[in-house]
């Protein structure tokens, strides 16, 4: 199957990659306007671009607009991580890995955020099958986190050299110390 992965970061595209290509097609999608501030974003980009490049597979990177993520959190700011919050930015980020992956002529799509400890897989999950009905596009469900996946994940980092950040993306989920 040809397979749009969209990745939230590098760390997390490690085991989500590897597992997936093993017996399919796979080019990754960085779409993720909700990581603040840019400088980090582009941190992020710079580490996918450097995994890219040594395990040689292509990545889309749609162009950066946090405008489009506030937006799609609006009203919800205040909430803890976890929360609905999350939720939006999740399904708002897979919905556009969706329609991007039906428009240009993919399989299914699927997402590394599950190789994270941090993250409500079932959610996703749900959140995937459910864009999947309604985009008219396949969707992987995942657990990458399992069977040691995130541990995989450190260690892949630690070896190649990838940075690993430290706090989800947004600008609400910014260590205190860095606001
Ligand atoms: S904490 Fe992470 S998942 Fe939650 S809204 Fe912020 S960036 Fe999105």
């Amino acid at each position: 199957m040809k397979i749009l992965l969209h990745i939230c970061c590098a760390p997390d595209a490690t085991t989500a990659y590897k597992r997936l290509s093993e017996s399919n097609e796979v080019v990754g999608y960085f779409f993720n306007p909700n990581v603040q501030p840019e400088e980090e974003y582009l941190r992020r980009r710079a580490a996918l671009e450097k995994l890219a490049k040594i395990w040689n597979f292509d990545v889309i990177y749609p162009e950066y607009d946090p405008q489009r993520w506030f937006k799609s959190v609006k009203g919800l700011e205040d909430l803890p991580e976890g929360s609905k919050r999350c939720q939006a930015c999740i399904a708002m980020r897979l919905r556009q890995s969706a329609i991007f992956a039906k428009e240009n002529g993919f399989d299914a799509f699927a997402t590394s955020l599950t190789t994270s400890p941090h993250k409500d897989v079932k959610f996703i999950n749900e959140i995937g099958i459910k864009l999947s009905q309604k985009v008219g596009i396949g969707y992987i469900p995942s657990v990458f986190r399992k069977q040691n996946g995130f541990l995989e994940s450190v260690n892949y980092c630690k070896e190649l050299g990838i940075y690993r950040q430290n706090y989800c993306g947004c600008v609400f989920s910014l260590p205190k110390v860095l606001i």
